[in-house]
């Protein structure tokens, strides 16, 4: 790779990668799964290998994840927690072995444990008595956690000795726990857990410690932070001396003297991973000797004496019970697999989308099969392949239906599509469906109307199109399921706060044909009252950068129904709001900035902001950022060591600036 394309990825893995770390370690809610975001660290650790002068000091590369939140006090570590080191297969940890014996000479032991999925704390103990427990936040400052940690009971408060030590350990939320946790969670309406780890962190990390104490979570010891004054000199003694004085250490460790003892572990716990009431994410493997640790020492992220194995994304085979369908919102018909309930990656699964009737026909998935079950992206199950030499002869072969489950009216094909549609607008299940997503985060988003209360409230009659949603009593709301006094108050007020979001959110929450909350926020922020958009033409509209003609015809051709027409007078004589309220767009032959209408490439290094938010800021003043150098460039702006893109740029005579000139021109 050349170095300009080198220097762009690193300044993109780090966005991503400290967005990633953001999401996991100080929101607790993961938007991609670790595979990932493993791939993409590994992606950046190669190319700063390759190119050492991208390594910067604020890489992800080298920092701890976590950040600290302000509602916590701060803890300082003493001594940094640090994170691992990561092997992916054989090879990775032949490679960590040959690095340890090169260092301090073959005589070498390993102790093997559980990598537990949980979240890592540090508990300070003086003269026995438990005074103070931390996360590890950034890996010098975390935050003070003692009082949700001292709800943990396998914690002790005080030890068998007068001791002053501070250990680490991984405290965790165990299967069982979790799975009732999410089941009242569902019950409530309320948003799951994506897996024990999140749980756990998310229960730790409350103001509020009688949520830790219902949240049954657990822990294992495996350090100690400073082993100096202890009269331990191994790993493996240290952590029997933990159990000695109180703690409560994983009993599954092993001590191991070659790697093909250390392999066999893994290969052993691979295995038996299931059978574990709580979730194990890989294999942490330690050299034992606290010298030969001395001698291997430290990177600035995790010690050179200790690597984790991380598990490959989980697959496992389960049985293909029935297929039920079911009719989205714009009446597309989806099979979805029925399985026997079967655990992966963490959590139970017993339905997983097939998508359509290619897809059966494809895998030739049949009724009863055996099949293989994976998450894809670790979130969403999916059926992997099935397994053929199982079979009875009993299994069923599925066929789609000609007539839709809801209305029976008749199925059809569209050209070009994989999909089966029901083409009924007054199918009850495409009206269910569109309520829900009227409703849900990226829409209007209205609190506690989840999907059980739009079906309830349907299926009373209560609501039958949008607009009813506006009209609805307390005295209504109450007498529905599990709806109290408080919860409808709540729902009253969540509605009535919706009225006044911005249009792009009532435009993606009409569910008009083709347009998605991105090209929402385009329209929105393009028409801004929804009256210009009503009335845009095909020409208009395909105008838009963003808006293709599928897209623009759908938009003219809803508008055109006199029923929306009079679906959004309604909306309005309710008061819901049809302005759009964000940042509104630079007009191009209004604006007086050099940058509007321009075509402009940025490459090299800056070094007074980065290239994203150069980006961004041309872009508010009307300008076009693009990759690469033609005949159309307006402007070039080069940074420091700039490439072939300066030399094509002056070999086409266009202008070019160096990053002060930008500025300048940006501040003015
Ligand atoms: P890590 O998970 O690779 O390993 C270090 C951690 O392992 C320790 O801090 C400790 O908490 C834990 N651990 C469990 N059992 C242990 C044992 N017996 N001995 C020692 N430590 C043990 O590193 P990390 O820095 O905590 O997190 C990075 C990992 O987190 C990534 O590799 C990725 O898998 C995941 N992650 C995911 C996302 C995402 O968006 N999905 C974002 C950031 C991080």
């Amino acid at each position: 790779m050349e170095k300009v394309a080198a220097e762009q990825r690193v300044h993109e893995l780090h966005e991503l990668l400290n967005q990633y770390n953001y999401e996991y370690h100080v929101l607790d809610k993961p938007s991609v799964p670790d595979a990932e975001y493993d791939r993409l660290m590994r992606e950046l650790l190669q190319l700063e290998d390759e190119f050492p002068e991208l390594k910067t000091e604020d890489s992800p590369s080298v920092r701890v994840g976590g950040q600290v939140l302000d509602s916590f006090q701060k803890v300082e570590h003493q001594i940094p927690m640090l994170s691992l080191g990561n092997a992916f297969n054989e090879q990775d940890l032949r490679d960590f072995d040959r690095r340890a014996r090169q260092a301090v000479g073959e005589s070498l032991s390993y102790v093997c444990e559980l990598k537990i999925d949980g979240l890592a704390v540090s508990l300070r103990y003086e003269q026995g008595r438990f005074v103070q427990g931390s996360t590890r936040g950034d890996g010098t400052i975390g935050e003070d956690i003692t009082v949700n940690l001292k709800t943990i009971r396998s914690i002790p408060l005080r030890l068998n000795k007068e001791i002053d030590i501070e250990v680490r350990g991984e405290a965790f939320m165990p299967r069982n726990s979790f799975e009732k946790l999410n089941a009242v969670r569902l019950q409530n309406e309320e948003e799951p857990f994506a897996n024990p780890r999140n749980a756990a962190a998310g229960s730790l990390r409350q103001l509020d410690p009688k949520i830790a104490a219902s949240r049954n979570l657990d822990i294992f010891l495996y350090s100690i932070a400073d082993t100096r004054n202890l009269g331990v000199d191994s790993h493996s003694d240290g952590l029997d001396m933990l159990d000695k004085v109180g703690f409560k250490t994983n009993p599954e460790r092993r001590k191991c003297t070659t790697i093909e003892e250390v392999l066999d572990y893994i290969k052993e716990w691979t295995e038996k991973r299931p059978s574990l009431k709580y979730d194990i994410d890989g294999i942490v493997i330690k050299v034992d000797s606290f010298d030969q640790q001395d001698e291997l020492g430290f990177t600035a992220k995790s010690p050179r004496w200790a690597i984790a194995y991380k598990f490959p994304a989980e697959e496992v085979v389960t049985k293909l019970i029935d297929i039920e369908l079911s009719v989205g919102r714009t009446g597309v018909i989806t099979p979805t697999a029925i399985l026997e309930p079967v655990r992966v990656a963490g959590t139970t699964v017993q339905r997983a989308s097939l998508h359509n009737e290619d897809l059966i026909r494809e895998k030739d998935i049949r009724i009863g099969d055996s099949v293989v079950v994976k998450k894809a992206g670790d979130i969403i199950p999916e059926v992997v392949n099935v397994l053929v030499e199982n079979r009875t002869g009993e299994e069923i072969e599925f066929l789609m239906p000609t007539h839709c489950p809801e209305c029976e009216s008749e199925l059809v094909r569209l050209d070009g599509e994989v999909a089966l549609r029901c083409m009924n607008p007054k199918c009850p299940a495409q009206i269910r469906e569109g309520l829900i997503h009227f409703v849900s985060r990226n829409a209007m988003n209205i609190d506690g109307l989840g999907e059980k209360v739009i079906s309830q409230l349907f299926d009373e009659q209560l609501i039958s199109d949008v607009a009813d949603i506006y009209t609805l009593t307390k005295e209504q709301l109450i007498k529905l399921e599990r709806m109290g006094e408080k919860s409808a108050d709540n729902l009253l007020s969540a509605i009535e706060v919706s009225k006044a979001n911005s249009l792009e959110k009532l435009l993606f929450g009409l569910g008009i044909r083709h347009v998605g909350a991105k090209a929402a926020k385009t329209l929105a922020q393009h028409f801004e009252i929804m009256e210009k958009l009503q009335v845009a033409t095909r020409e208009e509209l395909t105008a838009i950068n963003e808006i293709g003609e599928k897209m623009a015809d759908a938009i003219v051709t809803y508008f055109e129904l006199p029923e929306v027409h009079d679906l959004l007078n309604e909306l309005r004589e309710y008061g819901i709001n049809m302005e759009y309220k964000g940042p509104k767009l630079v007009s191009v032959e209004g604006s007086d900035s050099y940058f509007a209408g321009k075509t402009i490439v940025l490459t090299g290094k800056l070094e007074q902001m980065s290239r994203n938010e150069a980006k961004a800021e041309i872009e508010a003043l009307g300008g076009k950022v693009t990759g690469s150098v033609s005949k159309s460039t307006d402007l070039l702006i080069a940074g420091e060591a700039a490439g072939s893109k300066l030399t094509k740029a002056e070999q086409l005579q266009i202008e070019i600036w160096d990053e002060d000139r930008l500025v300048q021109e940006l501040r003015k």
